[in-house]
């Protein structure tokens, strides 16, 4: 079974309750992050991990074309030692929705 193939079968959801991280590398710029999916699920709908690797952009080239996501199970020498990016907070944007009327 292909890496892409078991993306298309792993939720967000399932990554979370297996513990596991998120690996997000551009590897056009050779820069990796990585993300606890329980953080995406807070601002994400829980999809598959083939369909989340096309919402994430590189922060260096804006591309998405190089992005590739992975999963990563932590072992024993990852606890206090793997960088993570955790969620800080979610800003919510404030959209005007306007409604013609009369005085
Ligand atoms: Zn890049």
């Amino acid at each position: 079974m292909n890496e892409s193939k078991k993306l298309s079968r792993w939720s967000l959801t399932n990554a979370a309750e297996a513990g596991q991280v998120i690996v997000v590398t551009c590897h056009h710029c050779r820069i990796t992050h990585r993300y606890l999916p329980q953080d995406l699920l807070q601002f994400r709908d829980d999809v598959s991990l083939d369909r989340l690797s096309r919402h994430f952009r590189c922060e260096r080239c804006g591309n998405g074309r190089y992005i590739v996501l992975k999963v990563h199970d932590p072992f024993g020498a990852d606890f206090g030692n793997l960088p993570i990016r955790r969620l800080e907070k979610v800003q919510i944007k404030k959209v005007p929705v306007w409604k013609d009327g009369v005085l």
